[in-house]
């Protein structure tokens, strides 16, 4: 009789200790499962209280807790190799919520099928010395209502739980799609981004619960996606957008900035140039897609001849993929800016691989494959 008491006791404490037993959570159990969840301890980032959640039971744990505690969550999605512009959204975070998670995973689905998901930059050393920075940071100042508690790092087979789907324009799959807004523009070159993007956005949403959720300016189409979908699901969170942060000389910062290298780094600029100009003249009293984008075509021509006739191991080719003048609310293309609306300046440019390098020439990571760069600028509206 007692050895079975003996033995029934030690199997209720192996159910709770290492696993989350999904019936219940802390506030709720009974003594020796509270325990058992005290000792199945989360790892945190080194000189940190940040929490790393690999797995979402106990995400959802954590979470759970936060809302008993009255503690609000904010939410931002990264794919790591985190750089300043990450930085100023979780500052945004930081200020509005009391507690932040920051996601870190790099989101197959939302790369093409010939795109750099085997090469895109992993730097979780690196990434975790920034958050510890930014830590430190936050505590030191007293404005912010709360700081950066928990990253979440899932494997795909977490995020993906009935297998990878497909990369293909037409594979099959669980998919989120936010039509026409996702067909458009970066949608337009890459059939398959924004459906990722809507995809994984909504599996983190769905496990962080969050109040609020972070996006940058800089990847202005994806704000208006993300915001469709949050309004047209009946999602319970607020979308927030944060400023583009840009390098001295006006290039947005961006995590494949890396694979440019030198020579190319130095015409990376021509995009936010070639939209100031058209910007410029929205200011100084311009309205149609003529007056606005015809002079930003001229200078992106301009650049591109100056280019051309210098040598091969001097030189660097690019492609304007697209100069936009869009609806900020559809993305939808204008023949004349509203003024009461404003309206969004963007472009993609692919800079192409150097034809012929110069001896220890640093050609940028990976030996410096096509790069897609982005930007975008808003027109407000003239009160
Ligand atoms: P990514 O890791 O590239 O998926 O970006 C994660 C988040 O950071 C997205 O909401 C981006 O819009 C945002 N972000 C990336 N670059 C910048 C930047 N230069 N300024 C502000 N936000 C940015």
């Amino acid at each position: 009789m007692f050895a079975r008491a003996i033995k029934a006791s030690k199997s209720s404490l192996n159910v709770g200790i290492g696993r989350t037993n999904k019936h219940c959570s802390p506030q709720w159990c009974p003594p020796i499962n509270r325990y058992a969840h005290h000792r199945s301890r989360v790892p945190v980032i080194p000189h940190t209280s940040i929490k790393i959640f690999r797995e979402i039971p106990e995400l959802r744990e954590w979470r759970r807790k936060q809302l008993v505690d009255y503690r609000s969550v904010g939410l931002v999605p990264t794919m790591g190799a985190l750089h300043e512009g990450h930085i100023s959204l979780m500052r945004m975070a930081a200020a509005e919520n009391h507690r932040v998670v920051v996601s870190i995973y790099v989101n197959p689905t939302q790369f093409g099928v010939h795109e750099d998901l085997d090469s895109y930059p992993k730097t979780w050393e690196k990434d975790c010395d920034i958050l510890r920075d930014l830590d430190k940071e936050l505590a030191g100042d007293g404005k912010n209502l709360g700081s950066v508690a928990a990253v979440f790092a899932p494997t795909t087979n977490v995020m993906y739980p009935s297998g990878r789907p497909s990369q293909e324009v037409d594979g099959k799959g669980s998919f989120v799609t936010i039509t026409p807004v996702g067909e458009l523009l970066e949608g337009a070159s890459r059939p398959t981004f924004f459906r990722g993007v809507a995809t994984v956005c909504m599996k983190l949403f769905n496990i962080v619960t969050p109040e609020k959720v972070y996006f940058g300016q800089k990847d202005v189409q994806q704000t208006v996606v993300i915001k469709k979908m949050v309004k047209d699901f009946c999602m319970n969170t607020e979308v927030m957008v944060g400023e583009t942060q840009r390098e001295s000389d006006g290039l947005a910062l961006s995590s494949r900035n890396v694979y440019l290298g030198a020579r190319r780094r130095k015409l990376a600029t021509t995009l936010s140039k070639v939209l100031r100009v058209a910007e410029a003249n929205y200011l100084r009293g311009s309205r149609s897609r003529d007056e606005l984008l015809g002079p930003a075509r001229e200078l992106a021509r301009l650049l591109l001849m100056e280019q051309h006739q210098l040598q091969p191991q001097e030189r660097v080719k690019f492609e304007v993929d697209y100069i936009s003048l869009a609806d900020p609310d559809t993305m939808e293309e204008l023949e004349e800016v509203d003024e009461s609306k404003g309206a969004i300046l963007s472009g993609a440019v692919k800079m192409l691989p150097v034809e012929a390098s110069q001896p220890g020439e640093d050609l940028g990571l990976s030996g410096g494959p096509p790069v897609r760069l982005i930007d975008n600028i808003i027109l407000k509206p003239v009160k």
